[in-house]
């Protein structure tokens, strides 16, 4: 680790330009995944960390129709907010289900969307052989043993890194809009839109530019009749990423479903939104018989080494399951 310079900045303006002007700098929130891998794991090596927890992107609003939460929110206080609570309890399962009371008091929603990747082979420097860290250097997960938590959708010979976030599924399922502060000013993204699948470029995660700041993350607030929830499968009951997770928002009228969005994560190498299973559930009847098929469509092309040869099973029985709980027994 080489000596870094650090600065703690009040106004957003201020914290763009002293990222963007400089190519090594680099964004502190909460510090729970920068932190790591900065001091623990050697894979950042900044000459610039700018503190952005003085910076007023901290608090959730709402006008009615959708919900503004800013950056620098922790998981927690996202988690409390009372209309999360009653309108987004997928969203506040989620934020629960992720990391430890301790952790969540720290990181931030920002951070949360930026979190990197937990494949082992990518937090070990002395590894050569991660295209995420050295393009072009090969992939030390798909012929290593440790794979079985890595992603099958999006995944290919390149990278099978999985984006580990929780919060990120019901984000994508609601269609969660984020807005970021460049050097040119303000812009919004979809976050369906903000990741990049691996390609050739699994260094390359994001649309951001170098010194874009994430200042805030909107959620569109479904209509009160959606029933939803969040499932998360994993090795433990807590402090522990998922397998597999589903993210579901379902409306159901005279027993069939007339709109479907559904979230997958512990999957994807990106946060996923399930559209073949969206399209497969929409206008079809409410039973498991269509949850199988929803859930078969979207693994079709899954992309699995031996670590994550369960991976596809296990996820459809969790969209299954998951569906099942949610919609409930229908008169
Ligand atoms: P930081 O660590 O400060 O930053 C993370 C990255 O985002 C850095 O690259 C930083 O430069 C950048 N950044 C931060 N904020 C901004 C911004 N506003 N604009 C631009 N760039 C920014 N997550 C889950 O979802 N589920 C889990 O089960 C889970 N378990 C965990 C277990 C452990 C042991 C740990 C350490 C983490 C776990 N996490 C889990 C991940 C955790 O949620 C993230 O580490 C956290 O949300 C990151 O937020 P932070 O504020 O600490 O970000
Ligand atoms: Fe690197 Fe991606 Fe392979 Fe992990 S899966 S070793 S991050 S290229």
């Amino acid at each position: 680790m080489r000596e870094f310079e650090y600065l703690r900045p009040e106004d957003v303006g201020a914290a763009v330009t002293l990222v963007s002007e400089r190519p090594a700098a680099q964004y502190l929130a909460g510090g729970t995944t920068q932190v790591d891998l900065m001091l623990k794991d050697g894979i950042l090596d900044p000459d610039r960390v700018v503190d952005i927890t003085r910076l007023p992107l901290r608090g959730v609003t709402t006008d009615g129709r959708a919900l503004r939460v800013g950056a620098l929110t922790t998981m927690e206080e996202m988690a409390a907010d009372p209309t999360v609570a009653v309108r987004l309890p997928l969203v506040r399962t989620a934020l629960l289900a992720g990391a430890s009371t301790q952790l969540r008091n720290m990181a931030t929603i920002g951070g949360n969307l930026l979190q990197r990747t937990r494949c082992r082979y990518f937090r070990d420097p002395t590894v050569p052989d991660c295209n995420k860290r050295h393009p072009s250097s090969g992939c030390a997960a798909i012929i290593g043993a440790g794979a079985r938590m890595h992603a099958v959708l999006g995944a290919g010979e390149s990278c099978i890194a999985l984006h580990a976030s929780d919060l990120c599924v019901p984000l994508v399922a609601l269609d969660a809009v984020v807005h970021i502060r460049g050097t040119d000013g303000e812009r919004t993204v979809p976050l369906t839109d903000f990741y990049l699948l691996p390609g050739e470029r699994p260094d390359v995660e994001t649309v951001l530019r170098h010194g874009d700041l994430i200042t805030a993350v909107e959620v569109p607030l479904p209509p009160e009749a959606v029933r939803s929830g969040y499932l998360k499968v994993r090795d433990r009951a807590s402090y522990e990423f998922a397998l597999v997770s589903v993210a579901a928002a379902v409306t159901v009228a005279d027993g069939t479903v007339t709109e479907a969005r559904i979230g997958l994560g512990g999957v994807g190498t990106i946060p996923w939104r399930a559209r073949a299973a969206e399209r497969v559930l929409t206008g079809a009847p409410a039973t498991p018989e269509t949850y199988r098929a929803a859930a078969e469509a979207e693994l079709r092309n899954a992309f699995t080494v031996p670590g994550t040869a369960f991976k596809p099973e296990l996820a459809r029985r969790t969209v299954v399951r998951a569906l099942t709980d949610i919609v409930g027994d229908l008169p």
